[in-house]
């Protein structure tokens, strides 16, 4: 079966897209349900943010 126990205990949701997921890393401290796709996205946004708040310091 797909649903054994490990699996459901390992199940996450992903926060970018909120995707189930089950995390199959070792440690368990996967975050997305895809760290070239939600990883990268997430970090990209928050890179953006930072930009955005930096310009309109500048600009005040
Ligand atoms: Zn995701």
């Amino acid at each position: 079966s797909l649903l054994r126990d490990d699996t459901v205990a390992r199940l996450r949701i992903c926060p970018n897209c909120t995707w189930l997921f089950v995390d199959r890393s070792r440690n368990s401290s996967r975050l997305w349900c895809d760290m070239a796709v939600c990883g990268n996205r997430q970090k990209a946004s928050r890179h953006y943010r930072r930009r955005m708040a930096a310009n309109e310091v500048r600009n005040a």
